[in-house]
């Protein structure tokens, strides 16, 4: 039992809260250079340590999230920032 974020409506008990994103914007990741490090085997069957970068890119954060009932949640579309 809650109240709706988005209508304001308390709903029944034992009804599910849905978590809706109402706002996001896009985001860009830095390239990471050796930013995972991890060990395999070589030929010999020795670890040997190895490094990857990150290359890092564009995509979305969410900047505003409330707590929503099914139904509105079912029919809300994020705004983008
Ligand atoms: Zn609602």
């Amino acid at each position: 039992m809650f109240l709706c974020q988005l209508c304001g409506e308390t709903t029944p008990p034992r009804t599910p809260a849905a978590r809706v994103v109402v706002r996001q914007r896009p985001k860009q990741y830095p390239f990471r250079l050796h930013a995972n490090i991890f060990w395999r085997l070589n030929d010999e069957g020795k670890r040997k340590e190895h490094k990857t970068n990150d290359p890092g890119g564009v995509g979305w954060e969410i900047a505003e999230e409330v707590l929503a009932c099914p139904n509105c949640a079912a029919r809300f579309l994020p705004e983008v920032v």
